[in-house]
């Protein structure tokens, strides 16, 4: 006897195809339009088969892990999975703020407050520690945060330099990520990152230039939007190697929504068909700090998000991959990294802790703030404090029965989940999964199933 796997995402093509992904066997799958109605009835009920093609049809599904055998637990074999990725030593994955001054004053940003800039002993600090710890794992994997990483971006091609040398005669993979407001990323020092690892990025374009310059203002410059944009088209044009990925992040307030159909046309017309670029459908919240309290206006938290997701779909249309600001679609890709054991931020300051988005809250300092790295590369940390951020616990109610389960292993959000015992899964993966299903699609990312008669 044979059941549907609960994990299967079923979508409709944009040519009316059924679009199947499974993300703990790693299968995507498409049938044509006509086998449509004949693979569903056998998803509802496998054990009716009435013709040929319906056992071919039952067969390939079979073969796809999309049935399984009746007694197959596949939430004991997720959470295996979710203890090899949260204690395993697969990966160390650091993020580094190399300084938290920004030169943006970005009206819903939470950070602020007197700025600082990462010494050379922690410089060297995290050297000794890379050189006495990436040999125990199969990956390294950094990312870059800040403030704005590139006001010190010497500290980042030194670090991401040694830790090339280093992985190189480990034989480590070594892969560096960025969140830049993507003002000091020209395509000369875009190729200095490249050639160090930093292979995946996130750069934010609110919009038109009106609406960017207002909801993102730079310290001295009026007009960030076209330095940036001249930025990214730059990279575009200069570098011709296939080997990052640039996600453009959209934050949409009321004041963007009514330029959003613009704003994926310009954007499709100067980066749609090249897939090293994508865009990051964001909307403005409350992501803490003070200026938001005075840009209430902004936070998108009332609005009918709904209405507007039909720009996802023109997304596709217009050649732009979707991104969720990582890779897509693999065990545990949505898991954020607070809650692995081997997961660390590393602040200016040589501080040590698990979630940067309560680095800026007083009240979490005592739990989120670990220790600290000695200048011998040590990290000092209580290990008591890391235990109550790693691992699943008790996962929320409907985690179990969630087709993303394998994505994010119930473990979204440690802060909220297991720090503030607040969570309320806000399914966004649920709203977009057609879109993303349809997205990758487009990519060429499905393989076509034919089930002649
Ligand atoms: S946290 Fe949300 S998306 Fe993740 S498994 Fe639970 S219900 Fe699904
Ligand atoms: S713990 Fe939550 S808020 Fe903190 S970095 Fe992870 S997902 Fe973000």
């Amino acid at each position: 006897m044979f059941k549907q796997s609960r994990y299967n995402l079923v979508s409709t093509a944009m040519d009316g195809g059924v679009l199947i992904t499974n993300v703990l066997y790693n299968v995507n799958i498409k049938f044509p339009v006509e086998d449509g109605e004949d693979v569903k009835c056998i998803l509802k009920e496998p054990s009716l088969i009435n013709t040929e093609k319906q056992r071919k049809i039952y067969d390939s599904l079979v073969k796809n892990k999309i049935l399984l055998p009746d007694d197959v637990d596949e939430k004991k074999y997720v959470d295996y999975k979710c203890n090899e990725i949260i204690y395993g030593n697969d990966m160390l994955h650091l993020t580094i703020i190399p300084t938290d001054a920004c030169n943006f004053r970005c009206k819903y940003c939470y950070q602020d407050g007197p700025k600082h800039v990462m010494k050379t002993e922690t410089v060297e600090a995290i050297k000794c520690y890379l050189d006495k710890n990436v040999k125990r794992f199969n990956g390294l994997f950094i990312s870059w945060y800040g403030g704005e990483p590139l006001l010190e971006k010497e500290i980042v091609i030194d670090i991401m330099q040694y830790a090339k040398n280093l992985c190189r005669n480990l034989q480590v993979p070594l892969y560096g990520q960025m969140t830049t407001n993507g003002y000091n990323l020209t395509d000369e020092v875009f190729d200095e990152l490249q050639k160090n690892h930093v292979l995946s990025y996130m750069v934010t374009i609110d919009g038109n230039k009106e609406t960017h310059n207002f909801q993102r203002p730079h310290v001295t410059d009026k007009d960030s939007y076209t330095v940036i944009l001249s930025n990214l088209k730059a990279i575009r044009d200069k570098i011709h190697r296939n080997n990052f990925r640039i996600g453009i992040r959209i934050n949409i307030s009321p004041e963007i929504i009514p330029y959003l159909n613009d704003y994926v046309e310009f954007i499709g017309k100067e980066f749609g068909n090249d897939k090293r670029f994508g865009i990051i459908w964001e909307w403005v919240k409350n992501w803490g700090g003070e200026r938001i309290c005075s840009n209430y206006d902004l936070v998108m938290e009332s609005y009918d998000k709904t209405q507007y997701e039909r720009y996802l779909d023109k997304i596709t249309e217009k050649g732009l991959r979707m991104d969720r600001g990582q890779a897509l679609n693999r065990l545990g890709s949505e898991m954020c990294i607070a809650s692995r054991k081997n997961g660390f931020l590393i602040n200016y300051d040589g501080k040590v802790y698990k979630c940067a988005m309560a680095l800026f809250d007083s009240d979490m300092e005592q739990i989120n703030c670990l220790g600290k790295i000695d200048s011998s590369g040590n990290l000092l940390i209580d290990d008591y404090k890391n235990s109550m951020w790693v691992g699943q616990g008790a996962i929320p109610d409907g985690c179990a029965e969630c087709g993303h389960y394998p994505e994010c292993m119930g473990l979204l959000c440690p802060l909220t989940m297991k720090i503030k015992n607040r969570f309320v899964c806000p399914h966004n993966l649920d709203k977009e999964q057609s879109y993303f299903a349809r997205n990758e699609e487009k990519m060429g990312k499905f393989q076509i199933i034919e089930v002649s008669d």
